[in-house]
């Protein structure tokens, strides 16, 4: 994902409308360069805001650009290559202009400093996930500025960002679990959560900013609180926000299905701002693979859950997240998972082969499903899961369906609905006129991933 836009102001403080420099800026130029999860987009929007405090203005190239902050991932070996692509092919740029900054961040950094340095000496810094702070080092400019570049929103005043009315807050950082597959506690360390009123306060300033709907992230976003004074959970901070004018729409993700408490789910179906759609990742749909892959819980166990969201919250929609082709997975026990999505029928599955991570317990046991047979395992998912949203997109035919515009696509308008379901329709209208509405749609054609309609009610 590449974020490179233009330039605007952004607001000083909460309680400041005024731009915190001026709009030309100190006439020096940023480039981020972002891939991987949701996290790592919000952290780069908060590196874009600590620069443009600092007086930089987006670049329209990286050629323009003073400093480039590349942001990683590393939870597969397909996007590290990219990362390391895109590595290799920031060298030639600092070759030609000496005074060009490289930072590094994300995923990819956390315990590898030493190695990086030696393997990338064109890049002057690396920092590790949410640790905005150490940006000082190569930018001079940020030394002067008395805030908390940690507390700094997730959100920056580059064009791109201009009428954005979704945004992203990370909520609690890091990760207690150790799934035996997965890299990312070894990279951004055991849970840490923001304290309430940090998240509330941001959400406000958001809102002042015309975002109408944010998303809370967390590796596992329900064990939100556990670390902080109180007994405060995720279900507490969502009624905190959901209070917060202007925010129409709460959304949160990931969530461990061992930690889905009935709390919780009650506050999904009760609290008015709350949407009712729920990321609840399974991994395998066999009790051997999922022990293996320490998650903590049987497939009776997740079909539990799945039953009392759907009992308590009406009209809720299910996103799920899958591995194919784990260590050991025989086709019996892909077939499980292939019976387990066939007989939960969610809303949206995302598929991802193996990669075996340097470090995880998974790395240590044989890689011994063959490239083809992931890929065929892959293919067998996705294609039972075009059929079943085709059939869960039907539902929604000739019914009134409230979305969020937050966009335009090949000439039509585009939102969500409050699960999350992609619509598009036609309007005549400026950006300013649609961006952030709130519209009821009636739904007219039905797809796998978006249906089509028309305006039927008023606008908010
Ligand atoms: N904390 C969340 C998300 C982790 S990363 C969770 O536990 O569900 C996002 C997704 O990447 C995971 O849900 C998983 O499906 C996938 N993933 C993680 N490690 C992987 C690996 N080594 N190989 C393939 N997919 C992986």
């Amino acid at each position: 994902m590449t974020i490179a836009p233009d330039t605007d102001t952004r607001e000083q403080s909460s309680d400041s409308d005024e731009p915190i420099v001026p709009e030309d800026g100190n006439g020096k130029h940023y480039s981020l360069w972002t891939i991987g999860c949701q996290m790592n987009e919000s952290e780069s929007a908060q590196v874009g805001a600590a620069l443009e405090l600092a007086g930089y203005r987006p670049a329209a190239t990286e050629r323009d650009a003073d400093i480039i902050v590349l942001n990683s991932c590393v939870v597969r070996a397909s996007a590290e290559q990219k990362v390391v692509g895109k590595l290799g092919a920031l060298q030639q740029l600092k070759r030609e202009n000496p005074d060009l900054k490289i930072a590094l961040t994300g995923c990819m950094v956390t315990g590898q400093e030493a190695q990086l340095t030696k393997q990338y000496p064109h890049v002057d810094l690396f920092f590790r996930p949410s640790a905005v702070e150490r940006l000082v080092e190569i930018v001079p400019e940020l030394a002067g500025v008395e805030d908390d570049l940690t507390e700094l929103p997730h959100y920056y005043g580059a064009e791109e960002q201009q009428g954005k009315v979704t945004a992203f807050m990370p909520i609690i950082f890091g990760c207690n679990y150790v799934c035996s597959y997965c890299i990312i506690p070894y990279r951004r360390g055991k849970e840490r959560s923001r304290p309430l009123q940090s998240i509330v306060g941001e959400s406000w300033m958001m809102a002042k900013r015309g975002v109408r709907e944010i998303t809370l992230l967390g590796q596992t976003v329900n064990a939100y609180g556990h670390d902080l004074p109180g007994e405060l959970d995720l279900a507490d901070l969502l009624t905190a926000v959901d209070s917060v004018e202007g925010i129409e729409r709460i959304r949160f993700l990931t969530s461990h299905p061992q930690k889905m408490t009935t709390k919780l789910i009650r506050a999904v179906a009760d609290l008015p701002h709350v949407c009712e759609h729920i990321n609840l990742p399974v991994q395998a749909g066999h009790d051997y693979t999922l022990q293996r892959m320490r998650r903590n819980y049987t497939t009776d166990d997740y079909r539990r859950v799945i039953h009392e969201i759907r009992e308590t919250i009406p009209n809720v929609t299910i996103a799920t997240d899958i591995i194919v082709g784990f260590a050991g997975e025989t086709e019996e026990h892909f077939q499980g998972t292939m019976e387990l999505l066939a007989e939960l029928e969610l809303d949206v599955v995302h598929v991802a082969m193996y990669s075996p991570r340097p470090k995880t317990i998974s790395s240590r046991w044989d890689d011994d499903v063959p490239q083809e047979e992931k890929h065929r395992r892959h293919q067998a998912v996705e294609t039972q899961q075009v059929a079943i949203a085709a059939r869960k997109k039907g539902a929604l035919l000739n019914g009134v369906h409230e979305i969020l515009v937050d966009g335009q696509q090949k000439g039509r308008w585009r939102g969500r609905t409050r699960g999350n379901q992609l619509i598009f329709f036609d309007a005549p209208g400026t950006e300013q006129e649609w961006l952030g509405k709130l519209v009821d749609i009636r739904v007219t054609e039905t797809h796998s991933w978006h249906a089509i309609g028309q305006i039927e009610g008023n606008t908010k």
